[in-house]
């Protein structure tokens, strides 16, 4: 085992690691890939699947802790609750949980997953635009903090409090606040627009005075959240949400002569640069920029929750595809691979917004060398828009070669859509050997089977509609 692979128990403190070593990520992803094609992970007849970097997981939660742990005061108590909707897979979230990580959640099946990993309820925070009466009760009874996300549903957690056996046992209630400074680059990811769906928009006119109104009538609500992001936003703009969120904070207690609100949720969003294998920005210039902009947050009298997703997994998945065929249309090469819009759903319907870095392999996992060709990447499925990547040039992939999509394990391969009955691919975890160079696999998630598809397809209900017709007819 090589330091960087060392298990670190959440009381470990915090060192302070240099950013991911970019060259380190390729050499890892290069030993990762050619281990894959020699060890059998992908072959003919199971042409993609998904590789996690563990030592890379490990690395970047470190960082995070590192990050925030050197802005704040040692008094501050902090939660970094990983956002589970990037990666949503159990041994993903087991393994930052052993690195001092939380999960946030955002639907039952999320807080089933963080549940099955282990994670205690009291590092967990439920987020949803749409909890129910019955996700709220459980959240309640369970001690898991959840964020209101509007006036109504803060009537229905009023009435689960009402009947609380007693205030002391709730978890740390909060609300969600949209600060409303604007959106990014991209419209879908942006939460703090002016008409966001997300937490009550504190510039709406009466809506700032009803927010301190209700913190005032609420000795249980001590918490306000606000997640603004987030791939496409600048951190100034994010800083400036956090900023308002904080002077939300002091107003309120200002107010309310003490210590109403405890606890601040920053939320997560920082974005993640898609075009090389270095993390630019840090966790750590993120983390100056928010102390910079409210030093009052992190000087011990606030607890802090933060929810990144993206930036913590992004760099530590790849997807790898055989490429099945290749071909020319129109004077142009075309890689016919296993990776299309299955798993790569974002990059192939909002290319602009999402392109991601293909590198080409031969099918021994070597780095395929050459001249580069400008080429298209497809994908399997049957529509003519699924191309991973449209005229780039890459050394001309040959059939049977290995195209590996690259930063795609956060909202990638954990987030399969079911296009043409398509199986998710297997998950495996890797780590390199520090002195040898040999590559581990570990098992992360089974590929799904064609009779699982059957299953879920309603292969039990095969008769359901022709039934009906017959007795329509009599
Ligand atoms: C999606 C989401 C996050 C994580 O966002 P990233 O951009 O992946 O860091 C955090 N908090 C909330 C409320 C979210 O909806």
């Amino acid at each position: 085992m090589t330091a960087e692979e060392r298990p670190a128990g959440p009381e470990a403190a915090p060192s302070h690691p240099a950013p991911q070593d970019s060259a380190h990520r390729a050499a890892r992803r290069d030993a990762a890939v050619r281990a894959a094609a020699t060890q059998g992970l992908i072959d003919p007849d199971r042409p993609v699947v998904g590789l996690l970097d563990v030592a890379g997981i490990r690395a970047a939660a470190r960082e995070l802790r590192a990050a925030f742990a050197e802005v704040s005061s040692p008094r501050t108590d902090v939660l970094h609750a990983f956002a589970v909707k990037a990666c949503s897979l159990v041994p993903v979230l087991r393994l930052l949980a052993a690195e001092g990580l939380g999960c946030e959640v955002a639907s039952p099946g999320e807080l089933a997953l963080a549940r099955a990993a282990g994670v205690p309820a009291a590092r967990t925070v439920l987020d949803s635009p749409a909890k129910t009466v019955a996700e709220l009760r459980d959240a309640l009874a369970q001690g898991i903090a959840v964020n209101i996300d509007n006036p109504q549903e803060l009537e229905r957690v009023d009435a689960l409090v009402r009947a609380a056996p007693s205030a002391a046992a709730l978890p740390p209630l909060g609300l969600r606040v949209n600060p409303q400074v604007g959106g990014g680059t991209i419209e879908a990811l942006s939460t703090a627009t002016a008409t966001s769906k997300f937490g009550v928009a504190l510039a709406d006119p009466g809506a700032r005075a009803w927010v301190v109104r209700a913190f005032l009538d609420r000795p249980w609500l001590t918490r306000l959240h606000a997640h603004v992001g987030s791939q496409g936003c600048p951190l100034s703009l994010m800083a400036e949400g956090v900023r308002q969120t904080y002077e939300l904070a002091e107003e309120i207690n200002a107010a309310a002569g003490g210590r109403r609100v405890e606890s601040v949720d920053l939320g997560g969003g920082l974005p993640v640069d898609f075009s090389t294998d270095t993390d630019t920005p840090t966790f750590a210039a993120y983390a100056r920029v928010l102390r910079d902009a409210a030093p009052g947050l992190f000087d011990g009298r606030y607890g802090l929750v933060t929810e990144f997703g993206r930036a913590l997994l992004a760099k530590q998945g790849l997807i790898l595809a055989r490429v099945e065929y290749t071909k020319s249309a129109g004077g142009r090469p075309i890689a016919v691979t296993h990776a299309g819009a299955q798993l790569a759903t974002r990059t192939v319907f909002a290319p602009a917004s999402w392109p991601l870095r293909v590198a080409a392999y031969d099918a021994e996992g070597l780095p395929r060398t050459g001249p580069e060709v400008e080429q298209d990447v497809a994908g399997p499925c049957c529509f003519a828009g699924d191309l991973v990547a449209v005229k780039r040039p890459l050394p001309l992939f040959r059939p049977g070669d290995l195209a590996a999509v690259l930063d795609t394990g956060a909202y990638y391969f954990s987030h399969h859509f079911a296009y043409n009955s398509l199986p998710r691919p297997a998950v495996h975890g890797f780590t390199v050997d520090g002195a040898t160079g040999a590559v581990r696999f570990a098992l992360v998630r089974p590929a799904q089977d064609i009779e699982e598809i059957v299953e879920e397809s309603g292969a039990a209900q095969r008769d359901a509609l022709t039934g009906m017709v017959r007795e329509e007819r009599s």
